[in-house]
């Protein structure tokens, strides 16, 4: 099959300008911003009717499959500005034995580990570089647990502009080394990531760099919504009932949430919106205590800790947006231990051969625990989110070895 090409056709835009998250204010687009004038999120707005004229179904499906697609949705202006690694439509992968020991009818999970760098962190930092290199922005910063870095780093590298980052001390050695290899300057700093996002903030004032934390910048969130945008697709414009996805600094919950939006307004769906659940490790759920109390707001998780570091952010700048979609989407946040995150990720890989990031084994084990308290029914199509490839972290060593001195004994093999 013969497809349109993504990254060299001309093509119209449709952003419009940006709009603070909190406020509503408007803000100029094609200018560097970070947070809005009352310290909060930015979110880029289109010119929708435009794009409702631009963009027929028929002509996305010859389009080649990955997210630069979706370019009538996206924020680069000009093809030149685009930074590609080759960011792939993601497949919906099966489990089916486990879904039938479960009862369940329904169950998919959305395979983020075959994107760039290996993580979904590639969707948002591919759109922020681009916009970065599009506003001449030479030098950029920020805090991560591993793979936003891994991402900005490769992405960064590729168009020359530099990049300082700053990771926890036990951030995963993998991570460490793909940021520094992929052209960064790399700090473990003995502190959580919030600690990392006050050096950056400080360098951004001193030195000048450009702050590219979750959801300080405008464009991470464009990319992450790439993830609503193919769902739909996937799905042929319908959606799941309900979404699984392991929660951090919630861009790409809230990213979905702004696609479903922009996709109903273009008249692609209709109001019908899946459940998003919030998934988050139980030694650091911000969001599922804010979400039980009812509040709009998370106050920072205080002494942090979990396997799943993906998810490991004590406090969301983005908060009252992961909790509104939730709450509007008759959602829930769910919490899950570390034993059943790691016992999730040796089931589904036993059980299916599939290798899930730990972040992803939190959604199957939210799964589980859902349909076993009656939140979830076995026949609601369920999506889970495994946000990287499990070749990115630690994996539990094997010593069995065999003696080739000695004779084998094959019937024990
Ligand atoms: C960053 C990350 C998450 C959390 O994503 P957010 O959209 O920032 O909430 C989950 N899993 C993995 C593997 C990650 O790297």
């Amino acid at each position: 099959m013969l497809y349109d090409d993504n990254l060299t056709t001309e093509r119209p835009t449709f952003v419009t300008h940006l709009e603070c998250a909190y406020t509503g204010e408007r803000h100029a687009a094609d200018e560097a911003h970070n947070l809005s004038r009352a310290g909060k999120p930015l979110l880029v707005r289109y010119d929708l009717a435009g794009v409702a004229k631009a963009l027929t179904k028929e002509a996305l499906a010859r389009r080649a499959p990955d997210l630069w697609r979706y370019r009538e949705l996206l924020p680069v202006r000009r093809v030149q500005d685009i930074v590609s690694l080759g960011e792939t439509v993601t497949p919906l992968i099966e489990l089916p034995r486990l879904a039938a020991r479960l009862g369940s009818t329904a169950l998919l999970v959305k395979d983020e580990g075959r994107l760039p760098t290996g993580s979904f962190k590639a969707r948002g930092l591919v759109m922020a570089v681009s916009m970065a290199k599009a506003f001449g922005i030479k030098h950029m910063a920020m805090p991560t647990n591993g793979n936003a870095g891994a991402a900005l780093a490769a992405y960064a590298s590729r168009c020359g502009i530099k990049t300082t980052i700053f990771c926890p001390e036990d951030t995963p050695e993998v991570n460490v080394s793909e940021i520094a290899l992929q052209g960064a300057t790399v700090y473990r700093v003995n502190g959580l990531i919030d600690d990392c996002g006050k050096i950056v903030g400080a360098g951004k004032e001193k030195a000048g760099w450009f702050d590219v934390s979750t959801l300080k910048e405008p464009y991470r969130i464009e990319g992450k919504k790439t993830m609503g945008l193919e769902l739909a697709e996937q799905f042929n414009w319908e959606l799941p009932d309900a979404i699984f996805y392991p929660t951090g600094g919630g861009t790409g919950l809230i990213g979905m949430w702004k696609a479903f939006a922009e996709l109903e307004a273009i008249g692609f769906i209709g109001p019908k919106r899946p459940r998003m659940i919030a998934v988050q490790a139980a030694g650091c759920a911000p969001m599922v205590r804010a979400f039980e109390a009812g509040v709009e707001h998370a106050p920072r998780f205080e002494n942090a800790y979990t396997v799943a570091s993906g998810i490991r952010v004590p406090q969301a700048i983005g908060d009252f947006l992961i909790l509104r979609a939730v709450r509007d989407s008759n959602g829930f946040a769910i919490a899950v231990t570390d034993e059943a995150i790691i016992e999730a990720v040796d089931e589904v890989a036993r059980g299916e051969g599939f290798l899930m990031c730990p972040e992803g084994g939190a959604t199957y084990a939210a799964y589980k625990q859902s349909l076993a308290d009656g939140r979830i029914g076995r026949h609601e199509r369920a999506v889970l989110f495994n946000c990287a490839t499990g070749l990115k972290y630690p994996l539990p060593p094997v010593h069995r070895t065999l003696d080739l001195n000695k004779e084998i004994d094959f019937a024990s093999l």
